[in-house]
């Protein structure tokens, strides 16, 4: 390591911008200081979009900024240095209520997270730097505010994954393994403890409004709900009823992003409110998991006893999450009249489902290769301030011949019912395709042949067809963090060994193209069935 990258000051100003909005909502807190630091993961790329080289993230300095060591100015504090008070910290804790598979928390958290600050990247998009497993917080329940090295290593692959397959995600900057060992949440082993570093548009979640809704006064909830607009929807404020409008907006991006999840099969597990971001990003990721075989009911999460968050029902929920949105927003939308306040918003929702159908649908055309009408220009979309990105899954648009996506959404949910009734795995049947090797997965091949023969006729011929057959290699994905692998990746790094996770990482970052080496990552693996996790998220 060269002296400048050593000594180097961070290129990157961090500022307390969600704070200063809304202060009543966070208090500022000083991340306890780990034992022994030490970097699991850098996750390189994504250090340079934010304006920070690697290099020196390596360094003490870079060290003491990812573990939260900082000044009260937001400075990394020098080897030795004493760090503030807790109440003179330039780093804060933010609270939030929530609804926990159903039911209404007042206080949930963040117990154990700490928000370093927010940055403007090389793209010029203001970014969230937080860390979670950095100890107890004042807004803490319970728990010692840490946590282990399996899970944060789990979202951070998981999130690199869908950030690489074009899926708004919050993402690791890195996994800094702290040096203490801490309680089992299972058995008897002691476990590593870590920080993740994560990135994201914000950490505004709709049990952000629900805490201020429930606890405090009516300015703060204006407050919060104008910061959230300004931060990711900031052309609702030209629209006529602006409140209204952030609604919708909000709905459409969770509709998207649920939309792909599907189609990916992505199972998120605890789509509980505190869980849901304003922006749009899919953010904690705990018990997540990917479908192996089609089933509708999956459910991979050991605290999920009923099911409410089976694969299936996804969609539903969003919309059940968006509702207990739209109960905070009601005052704001029609001041005067309560009734009004729910029409309004009862209408907005409504609006959910056919915007779900449509991406759902559109998605579902590029990875089964069928052309669809170009989509609607970006002034039309939800506007967020989530980096942009060309979305290889889903081009997401309200415009298209309805007719044409009501037959794709027909034989989309035909093909479902084929995979599910027949066991195929959900990734690899889309890759098959693709390489034109589907028929062999089937046991009874010929359901699958009729079906083929309706894609065929959907699809039609011509150079636009062609375009479209030609994309599905960019739409269905080789290499995906499997259930097994990913626990048996995991059960390495508890042992000291980081290489199985390192290699996933690689993996799931280029998922679309197949490299030497990475054959037994592509499928499901062995004894993945009955897979259950015990994540916390
Ligand atoms: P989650 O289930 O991770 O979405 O978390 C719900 C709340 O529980 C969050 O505010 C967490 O910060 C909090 N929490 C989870 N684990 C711990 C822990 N070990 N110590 C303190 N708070 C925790
Ligand atoms: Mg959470």
């Amino acid at each position: 390591m060269t002296r400048d990258a050593m000594t180097a000051p961070p290129r990157q100003q961090l500022h307390q911008t969600y704070a200063a909005a809304v202060p009543e909502l966070s208090v500022p807190w000083q991340a306890d200081p780990p034992a022994r630091p030490e970097l699991a993961w850098l996750n390189e790329q994504l250090a340079r979009e934010l304006g920070y080289e690697p290099q020196w993230l390596h360094s003490p300095a870079g060290l003491a900024l990812l573990t939260g060591q900082l000044d009260a100015t937001g400075v990394p504090l020098a080897p030795g240095a004493e760090a503030p008070a807790d109440d003179e910290a330039f780093t804060t804790a933010q609270v939030y209520a929530g609804h926990q598979f159903g039911t209404p928390n007042p206080q949930l958290g963040d117990g154990r997270a700490v928000l370093l600050g927010d940055l403007i990247d090389t793209c010029g998009a203001r970014r969230d730097l937080h860390l979670k497993g950095s100890g107890p917080t004042p807004v803490a329940r319970a728990g010692d505010g840490k946590a282990p090295l399996g899970p944060m290593l789990r979202e951070a692959v998981v999130g690199e994954s869908l950030h690489a397959l074009g899926i708004p995600t919050t993402r690791a900057l890195a996994v800094v393994a702290t040096g203490e060992q801490i309680p089992p949440r299972q058995g008897v082993t002691p476990e590593p403890g870590a920080i993740l570093v994560r990135v994201a548009a914000s950490h505004l979640r709709v049990g952000t409004v629900e805490y201020a809704a429930w606890h405090l006064a009516e300015p703060v909830r204006t407050a919060v709900i104008d910061h959230a607009i300004d931060r990711h929807h900031p052309a609702a404020r030209e629209a006529e009823n602006p409140y209204l409008d952030l609604l919708r907006r909000v709905s459409e991006a969770q509709a998207e992003l649920v939309a792909q999840w599907m189609l990916l099969g992505f199972v998120h597990g605890v789509m509980n409110t505190d869980n849901m971001a304003l922006s749009g990003e899919g953010i904690d990721y705990g018990p997540c998991a990917f479908l192996d075989v089609h089933r509708a009911a999956a459910v991979f999460s050991s605290i999920d006893r009923g099911g409410r968050y089976a694969y299936g029902n996804q969609p539903g929920i969003a919309l059940w999450n968006l509702s207990r949105f739209a109960e905070t927003l009601l005052p704001l939308i029609d001041p005067d009249d309560p009734d009004a306040s729910v029409e309004a918003a009862t209408a907005t929702l409504e609006g959910y489902e056919g915007h779900y159908l449509d991406a759902w649908a559109r998605g579902l055309a590029a990875k089964l290769g069928i052309p669809v009408d170009p989509a609607a220009p970006p002034g039309e979309r939800a506007a967020s301030h989530i980096e942009p990105r060309s979305s290889p899954v889903a081009p997401a648009a309200s415009s298209g011949d309805p007719d044409h996506l009501a037959a794709i959404r027909a034989l989309g949910e035909e093909l479902l019912e084929l995979l599910e009734s027949q066991a195929i795995d959900h990734t690899g049947f889309f890759r098959a395709l693709t390489e034109g090797a589907a028929t062999s997965l089937f046991t009874d091949p010929s359901p699958f042949r009729a079906w083929h023969q309706r894609l065929l006729d959907l699809r039609g011929s011509g150079p636009a067809a062609d375009s479209a057959v030609a994309a599905m290699a960019g739409a269905n994905p080789l290499y995906i963090p499997r259930n097994v692998h990913l626990d048996a990746a995991l059960r390495s790094a508890h042992l000291g060994d980081l290489e199985p996770v390192h290699r996933l990482l690689e993996a799931v970052a280029r998922p679309f193209e197949r490299r030497p080496g990475l054959a037994d990552l592509e499928g499901p693996g062995d004894g993945g069935e009955d897979f259950l996790t015990f994540c916390g998220t």
